[in-house]
């Protein structure tokens, strides 16, 4: 079998958090496209039925949209009897959802700072524990969590230590995990995101206005599209990347390298 035909994700299961737009969405968009059954899990529910609905219209998938907050066990809990029940499986987890503050360090209240880190890094935990517990009991599965640049470089000029520090430990929590689950057939990877063009980014009255800066620091001179991101999505989701654990994929158009 070619490459191409061993990245398909035919008769796989797949959850994306954050799904409903940007990043989220377009990795649904790619894992659906490739053939895997596609949860949508979001807090905004009518975006994610939208989008749902208009992949399985696509792409002839199954599809599921769930509302919850990646941050509530409850929440987690059901949205994993919600794709147990409809398709029996979860093949492949995306732990995506995300959020970022700018605010300078000696301003952020501790309530703040705890959202970013509670939605960023326990959001992470809480739903890629989920997923690993299904996986472990199948004896397969692939875990892919955003992390980001941030992770690795403090950005500027913006002010983000709490999500800088939140995106750190996304990196050390997938490590730790893939550690963990090796040997149980279950691979636990992070892709760090350069600057991409989403709501997050380019609707940010903080961030917005400095887009023009990051594009003059940018080695190719512009950011990135969520669509930049699907190859990989759709690589470490199927069994053509089982050599593949506790990597970080760093796709930010070489911003980190110097
Ligand atoms: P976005 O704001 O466009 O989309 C985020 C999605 O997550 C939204 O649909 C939102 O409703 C959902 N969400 C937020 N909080 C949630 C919660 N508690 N539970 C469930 N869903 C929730 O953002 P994006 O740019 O697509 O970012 C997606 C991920 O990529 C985030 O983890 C972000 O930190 C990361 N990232 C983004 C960039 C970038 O430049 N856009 C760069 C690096 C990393």
């Amino acid at each position: 079998m070619g490459i191409l035909e061993r990245m398909r994700l035919d008769g796989k299961t797949t959850f994306i958090t954050g799904g409903a737009r940007g990043i989220g969405l377009a990795i649904a968009t790619a894992i659906a496209e490739a053939g895997s059954n596609v949860a949508i899990v979001d807090v905004d529910i009518e975006e994610a039925k939208k989008a749902a609905a208009e992949l399985e219209a696509a792409t002839g998938v199954g599809t599921l949209a769930i509302k919850a907050d990646v941050t509530s066990q409850e929440d987690v809990d059901r949205m994993i009897e919600a794709i147990m029940d409809k398709f029996g499986r979860i093949d492949a987890a995306f732990c995506n959802a995300g959020i970022c503050m700018n605010i300078p360090a000696e301003e952020m209240t501790l309530d703040q700072f705890r959202k970013v880190i509670d939605i960023n890094l326990t959001g992470v935990f809480l739903t890629s524990q989920a997923a690993a517990k299904v996986m472990l009991k199948q004896g397969r599965g692939s875990i892919i969590n955003t992390a980001s640049m941030s992770a690795h470089i403090v950005n500027v000029p913006q002010p983000q230590c709490s999500y800088n520090a939140s995106k750190a430990g996304v990196i050390q929590l997938t490590k730790s995990m893939a550690i963990e689950f090796a040997k149980r057939g279950v691979r636990v990877n992070s892709i760090s995101p350069g600057y991409i063009g989403t709501e997050l980014t380019l609707n940010s009255p903080t961030l917005q206005p400095l887009i023009e800066q990051w594009n003059a620091m940018a080695p190719l001179g512009r950011m990135g599209t969520p669509e930049e991101l699907q190859a990989i999505a759709v690589y470490l989701a199927g069994d053509s990347s089982d050599f593949t654990t506790g990597s970080d994929f760093v796709i930010d158009g070489a911003f980190t390298c110097f």
